[in-house]
């Protein structure tokens, strides 16, 4: 499926895929990203993805 993470595909998720993302605590982002911090599997915007992937 192209654009998972775009338009319809998340239309059918909990609020669009909205909400607070757990690490910038900004509300109202797309949580898309399946992100383990801290051991534990949370739902992160693409900023704080994209943060993550570049301090690796
Ligand atoms: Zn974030």
């Amino acid at each position: 499926m192209s654009k998972a993470h775009r338009g319809k595909g998340i239309a059918t998720l909990v609020s669009a895929g909205r909400g607070q993302c757990p690490v910038c605590k900004r509300d109202g982002v797309k949580l898309l990203y399946e992100q383990e911090i801290e051991g534990v599997k949370q739902k992160i915007c693409k900023i704080c993805k994209a943060t993550i992937a570049n301090k690796k």
